[in-house]
């Protein structure tokens, strides 16, 4: 039911002043006026700001910022010149310590209001964020997706969403991803402007080039681009005109070792189709991650999953597994496993580890992972996490049962990595029924993770420890591993 305008205390336009009292968990200022609320992009804990209502609601209103009155002690001058319209960062303008403290806040309210714990509790288990070492982060990304478009005159151009919309904001170079890509996504879009290759067209569903996909191994060097097309296969291997001609420039733009075409021709906001070919180069890009002093190395296709933050990514699972504390003796599910990034880990000091995720892909390449390192005990199976059943026979893939995913034994210590969306309530079943002494569950959305550690500390489980990690600087996303431990009967 739509309100009536005159049930809300101000009009849009209105201008308002006010400070900022806190920030809320998309990175929005939050002021109040008279008890009303105010949401207000841009805006920082701690400014004082003159706003123009844009949405008023009967309790609150979003707000538009239009002048920083008095900037707030915390605020910084972004290091992105587009950072404001561009969606992909939201916490810029605000200083990496302060940063930390709003991302540890975010872990620490979600666990208190949707986990249900108390704050004695999440106080006393709660550990201080482990954040970058740099004063200031930048070029920290090893991926970046960038789509292609028109802008209002017509002309063909690439860069980032900007927020809550697919309005496309031209970006020369993006701050927080890797130097080269800037050079390389120019070759892509100069090439398109060359030969009149269109952009996809969302609306119509009409034009060629979807994404261009960009990841770099930082400790290797090798660069993979992948084309994300809006067409079907080709008899030839020929997917653009000229194809040739822009792999010549993109090898010129550098380490460039890999060059593929996904192709995807669903009118869905999934970036990638099922089938990519590679055009030219290797079909894979390596790199390597170290936890406590082990390296280990992995091979990646273009449509794996693989941690965006490499720095970082050492001290996750660093901390996952000093918390999964094995000795040798365990057998160990890793669920979400992707290219068996922690599994392997994990293998190096269990007994036996069983890794299961939903792309083939990525389970082909955690195969051939563990094999290139000499890793022989772990096993990979394709399916859903929530397919799994505990039942004596061989461990596998139960093509008689729906494809459903066979654990032979049950685990003495579980690892769940999925993504934002949580844990499906099946497997939080599959998992608690099994009884594991440990879970270890690694998580990119506090509120998913929070909901679902109340259905497991419900079941049994005890809240043990969480650590928050800092995986993305300057946006309002934030990492967390924990350990739930089964309760004394
Ligand atoms: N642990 C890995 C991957 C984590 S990302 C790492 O740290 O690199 C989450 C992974 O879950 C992705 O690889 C995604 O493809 C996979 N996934 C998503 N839904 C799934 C499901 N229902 N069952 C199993 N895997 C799933």
């Amino acid at each position: 039911m739509s309100k009536k305008k005159s049930d809300t205390p101000y009009k849009k336009g209105d201008i308002l002043t006010t400070d900022i009292i806190d920030m809320g968990i998309n990175g929005e200022g939050i002021g109040k006026v008279e008890g009303y609320t105010l949401f207000i992009k841009d805006a920082v804990i701690g400014d004082r700001v003159r706003v123009s209502i844009m949405k008023p609601e009967r309790n609150y209103a979003y707000a538009h910022l239009d002048e920083v009155i008095v900037p707030s002690k915390d605020r910084v001058t972004p290091v992105c010149p587009v950072a404001r319209a561009c969606g992909g960062c939201q916490l810029q303008a605000l200083s990496y310590p302060a940063q930390l403290k709003f991302k540890q806040e975010k872990v620490r309210n979600a666990l208190i209001r949707i986990g249900g714990f108390s704050e004695d509790h999440i106080d006393s288990i709660l550990k201080p964020i482990m954040g970058m070492d740099e004063t200031l982060p930048t070029r920290y990304r090893n991926k970046a997706q960038f789509p292609a478009g028109r802008d209002k005159e017509g002309r063909i151009i690439t860069g980032f969403y900007a927020g809550h919309s697919h309005n496309i904001i031209p970006v020369d170079d993006c701050m927080i991803s890797a130097p080269e890509y800037s050079g390389i996504v120019k070759a892509i879009e100069g090439h398109m402007r060359n030969y009149d290759i269109s952009p996809y067209d969302e609306a119509h569903g009409t034009g060629l080039v979807r994404h261009i996909l960009i990841r770099k191994g930082f400790k290797t060097g090798e660069i993979m681009v992948c084309l994300i097309l809006n067409r079907g296969e080709s008899r030839d291997g020929n997917y653009l005109t000229s194809q040739n001609e822009l792999i010549e420039k993109l090898r010129e733009t550098g380490n460039v070792t890999s060059v593929s075409v996904n192709l995807n021709r669903a009118n869905t906001n999934v970036i990638m189709g099922d089938v990519t070919h590679t055009i030219w180069g290797e079909d894979v890009i390596h790199d390597s991650i170290e936890v406590v002093g082990r390296s280990i190395t992995y091979r990646i296709s273009p449509r794996s999953f693989y941690q965006v933050n490499p720095a970082q990514t050492d001290r996750l699972y660093s901390k996952a597994m000093e918390y999964a504390s094995l000795t040798g003796n365990e057998t160990v599910w890793d669920l979400y496993c992707g290219t068996g990034t922690i599994s392997l880990f994990l293998a190096t000091a269990a007994a036996k580890v069983y890794g299961v995720e939903i792309i083939p892909e990525a389970i082909e390449d955690a195969k051939h992972n563990a094999e290139d390192n000499g890793i022989d005990n772990a096993t990979f199976l394709v399916g859903k996490a929530e397919d799994i059943v505990i039942r004596p026979s061989d461990s596998g893939i139960d093509n008689e049962d729906n494809g459903r995913i066979v654990m032979n034994e049950r685990p003495d210590v579980v690892v769940v990595d999925p993504p934002r969306k949580g844990c499906d309530p099946a497997l939080i079943e599959t998992i608690t029924e099994s009884s594991p002494e440990r879970v270890v569950y690694v998580s990119c959305d506090p509120a998913t993770l929070a909901r679902d550690l109340k259905i497991m500390c419900e079941a049994g489980y005890e809240l043990k420890e969480a650590t928050p990690c800092d995986l993305f600087p300057h946006t309002v996303h934030c990492e967390c591993a924990v350990l739930l431990q089964k309760q004394e009967s």
